[in-house]
């Protein structure tokens, strides 16, 4: 709705920042009788004003011409598009500086149908390990039905150790789309974006060049972005952080208006939309996004600090307790404006401690998922991760004794009350 955006996006020439446009960009009163927040637009169809402009709608929606100067295109039928996710979009944009945005109806079809619409036959995705277990299973189960194959390397080996692998597997002259997820889950181990994408320049051949593919569900979209990173497409779950309040699946998919445009053609057809609901849901969440992640990076500090320090507590892993000497603070540096809230840690002992510090928490509940405003904790080993081969697990650190934490926005005493006492019990 390019014609219809931020009525007051500027302030005396000045830009203003995402945060300040999260209530109003995109949607004006005057559309809605009105009032101050968008009506859902619970309707499936719309109707148009002529036959005319009903087909220079579809001429548009189906990219069978470009769109004229100053020429809107129009709503036609909620499956193509709807006001309610179409503000989404606006809104979301603004904070990876994206041209444009898709929204969808969760975050695997945000991956799916992305990863379906850049990779061919007797393609090679080459993807960071450990990954989303959905994106896992699509990568080793799903593509080769359709002849393309996934190559894992493990999150944090060096440019030359992936060429070599890459080199070693003869799929140089077949990498389609490179797929990352970063900082990794559970154990926040980081893939440098800037060195990924010098690798598709390498792999490019004249008629294509690879896409990266960037997951930032976990630290964006305000501690990461990977556009300016030399990414091709941020994906997102906004069931977690962008909706953040555990009440909604959603995704999106962020990059170029050419390259989103591809994608929406192909959402079109797999019917992978976020519905008027959905999309009104997001809307809502976006205007505390700011205050919601900032709010839990402060206190995921207080956990962090506090279980580095305890006994019964092996390892911390968490992103914001990074050593200058490692190799991995430098990418943290160039890359991350902040740790975010994710914490991961091995007790001391193996599943049996583990289970029983989870069994004892109170306030901070025993879920799966993340991002939203209350603590959440699990054991990613027999839990998110169950269908992940064992000795896979071990060689990315993903043990028995690993307790992963999405930390809230409760008062941060209370939380480490909460884990003190579940920690006696370990
Ligand atoms: C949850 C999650 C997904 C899948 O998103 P859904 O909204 O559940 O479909 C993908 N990637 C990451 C990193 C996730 O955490």
């Amino acid at each position: 709705m390019t014609e219809r955006k931020h009525p007051e996006g500027y302030l005396a020439g000045k830009t203003l920042r995402p945060e300040s446009l999260m209530m109003s960009y995109g949607y004006h009163p005057a559309w809605s009788e009105g009032a101050l927040k968008s009506p859902i637009f619970q309707t499936s169809t719309y109707v148009f004003k002529t036959a005319e402009e009903g087909k220079a709608f579809f001429e548009l929606a189906y990219g069978l011409r470009q769109q004229r100067a100053g020429e809107i295109p129009g709503m036609i039928y909620t499956r193509i598009s709807h006001p309610n996710v179409e503000i989404f979009e606006d809104r979301l944009a603004l904070w990876d500086e994206a041209e444009a945005c898709a929204a969808f109806v969760s975050g695997m079809a945000a991956i799916a149908t992305t990863l379906l619409e850049f990779v061919r036959p007797g393609d090679v995705v080459l993807y960071s390990s450990p990954l989303y277990g959905g994106t896992d299973h699509l990568l080793r189960h799903v593509l080769p039905r359709y002849g393309a194959t996934g190559l894992a390397f493990p999150a944090g080996a060096s440019t030359d150790a992936i060429v070599a692998l890459v080199e070693h597997a003869g799929a140089q002259d077949r990498i389609g789309a490179l797929m990352i997820e970063t900082p990794a889950n559970p154990t926040n181990t980081l893939v440098d974006l800037a060195a990924c994408a010098s690798l598709a320049d390498h792999w490019a051949r004249e008629e294509r060049r690879p896409v990266v593919l960037v997951d930032n569900t976990f630290l964006g979209p305000l501690w990461q972005h990977p556009l300016q990173h030399g990414a091709d497409i941020v994906l997102y779950s906004a069931t977690k952080f962008i909706g953040g309040h555990s009440d909604v699946i959603a995704g999106a998919a962020l990059g170029s208006r050419e390259l989103i445009d591809r994608v929406k053609a192909l959402r079109t057809f797999f019917g992978t939309l976020a519905d008027p609901w959905t999309g009104w849901l997001l809307q809502r969440s976006l205007e505390t996004l700011k205050l919601r992640m900032t709010s839990q990076m402060k206190n995921a500090r207080y956990v962090a600090d506090y279980l580095a320090q305890h006994p019964k507590v092996e390892r911390v892993h968490y992103l914001g307790h990074l050593e200058q000497s490692d190799p991995q603070y430098d990418v943290y540096r160039r890359q991350c404006l902040g740790p975010g809230s994710m914490v991961s840690f091995d007790v001391c002992g193996g599943e049996a401690e583990a289970f029983r510090f989870l069994n004892a928490l109170r306030l901070v509940k025993l879920a799966v998922s993340l991002g939203g405003t209350e603590s959440l904790a699990e054991h990613p080993c027999s839990m998110t991760h169950a269908d992940v081969a064992l000795d896979e697990k071990r060689a990315v650190g993903v043990t028995e004794k690993m307790v992963r934490i999405s930390v809230g926005i409760e008062h941060p005493d209370d939380l480490i009350a909460d884990l003190e006492q579940a920690l006696h019990r370990a």
